[in-house]
């Protein structure tokens, strides 16, 4: 464990002490495939897993072992792995620990694609029950005899629900399911899903985690909370040693090895770099959300606005008490009458963009882009407005960001 408390300091040395050949201080690049050996018994003892080492760069690489172990201490786990993307660390999770005949809770309230995942794994028979998980209740309802995992994120997106993280905790340890914690929206800085009991954290790199938008990637750190001699899909070659670590062991071998989403050397090494600077940007990217939803909250043309830290969120105070800050993903609707095109083509500073967690702020109307594809109803059943903007707020210089919406805002004209 790293001698130094805060969260910068942690990530910045979190490889201090690994020593690389002739003495950088950033992890080297590593573009080699194969790894030789001196001994064809050193390359067996690889393979067998009784030495640490590298045999394929599928598998891992030196540079992805230092993200990994950035990863570790960001979120105070046992280990990591990285993936390609964050789709590639969520279907490593799935298809590696569930098999037919499985059920998994997950959150109504979810990322897009990852719901389109879940109704994938139910092609490959495993039940999907989606609730309402901003309260434990629903949860607990669901429960089946062949429940595995639950699922769920931090702060959903666009509508910025919390869902109910401590409860559900609880109950998982007590019913010794296998507790799936998404901390993209939060980030490692805003919050540990280790303090409400996740048995394993999915962060997405490609967002705030790096934080430039110019490369992807995903991650799956295991708390190590969780006692997988427990759990009844570990494969009778991976019950060897620690109990702790034999899932991310069979995460390793059965989705990164056989299914090879992996993360090369390139990519982890701006990850690297670009989550040095997490907690800064994170602090800058909140308090910039904060303040605009302040502003939006307090103007006539605005129906509501979805941000957890307004007291008026249904669940404000929760967030409070679990995160750090209040993330940087605001929604608003506006009046009726008024157009959210209109509005977004006259706000310079907002990029018209998907995606979220880049430096800049992007901003995109929810009914025409990402929700269109669902129709009128299905978007009012999932409680998207027809009026529903959403932000990914961005480091701008809070008052040109603030004084950029409060202009387009005053200037905005009815069109109906
Ligand atoms: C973007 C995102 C993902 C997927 O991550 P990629 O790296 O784009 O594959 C998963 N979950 C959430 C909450 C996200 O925002």
């Amino acid at each position: 464990m790293s001698k130094w408390q805060g969260f910068t300091s942690k990530i910045i040395h979190h490889d201090r002490q690994q020593g690389y050949a002739d003495g950088p201080i950033h992890a080297p690049v590593y573009n080699s495939v194969p790894y030789g050996y001196a001994t064809t018994k050193d390359l067996e003892d690889v393979f067998q897993g009784n030495k640490t080492g590298h045999a394929y760069a599928r598998q891992s690489t030196p540079t992805t072992d230092s993200l990994q172990s950035m990863l570790t201490q960001a979120e105070g786990g046992l280990g990591s792995l990285v993936f390609a993307t964050g789709m590639a660390a969520l279907s490593a999770v799935f298809f590696s620990l569930l098999k037919s005949g499985d059920h998994l809770i997950a959150s109504r309230f979810l990322f897009g694609n990852s719901h389109s995942l879940l109704t994938t794994l139910e092609n490959f028979g495993i039940e999907v029950s989606l609730v309402d998980a901003t309260s434990v209740a629903n949860v607990r309802a669901v429960q089946q005899e062949n429940t595995r995992i639950v699922f769920v994120e931090t702060i959903a997106n666009p509508g910025t629900q919390v869902v109910d993280l401590a409860a559900i905790g609880d109950w998982c340890e007590q019913n010794k399911l296998v507790y799936l914690v998404d901390n993209t929206l939060t980030s490692p800085y805003l919050f540990n899903p280790k303090s409400v009991k996740a048995s394993l954290i999915m962060n997405s790199l490609s967002k705030y985690f790096c934080g430039h938008g110019t490369v992807l990637g995903g991650a799956i750190t295991d708390t190590g909370l969780y006692d997988w001699s427990q759990y009844p899909n570990i494969f009778d070659s991976y019950r060897k040693g620690d109990a702790k670590k034999w899932a991310l062991t069979q995460i390793k071998k059965k989705a990164l090895r056989d299914m090879g989403g992996t993360l090369s050397s390139d990519a982890a090494f701006q990850i690297s770099v670009g989550a040095e600077t997490m907690a800064l940007r994170m602090d800058r990217a909140c308090s910039n959300a904060f303040a605009l939803a302040t502003m939006l909250n307090a103007h006539e043309k605005v129906a509501q606005v979805y941000y957890p830290g307004l007291s008026s969120h249904p669940q404000h105070q929760k967030a409070e008490k679990w995160f750090k800050r209040f993330g940087a993903i605001l929604s608003f609707d506006l009046k009726p009458g008024y157009d959210c095109a209109t509005l977004l083509d006259s706000i310079d500073i907002v990029i018209n963009a998907t995606h979220l967690g880049d430096n800049r702020t992007l901003a995109l109307p929810m009914a025409s882009t990402i929700f269109y594809e669902m129709g009128p109803q299905n978007r009012a059943a999932a409680g998207i407005s027809e009026q529903m903007i959403r932000c990914s707020i961005g480091i701008e210089d809070a008052d040109d960001l603030v004084n950029g919406f409060q202009h387009g805002l005053d200037t905005l004209a009815k069109t109906l």
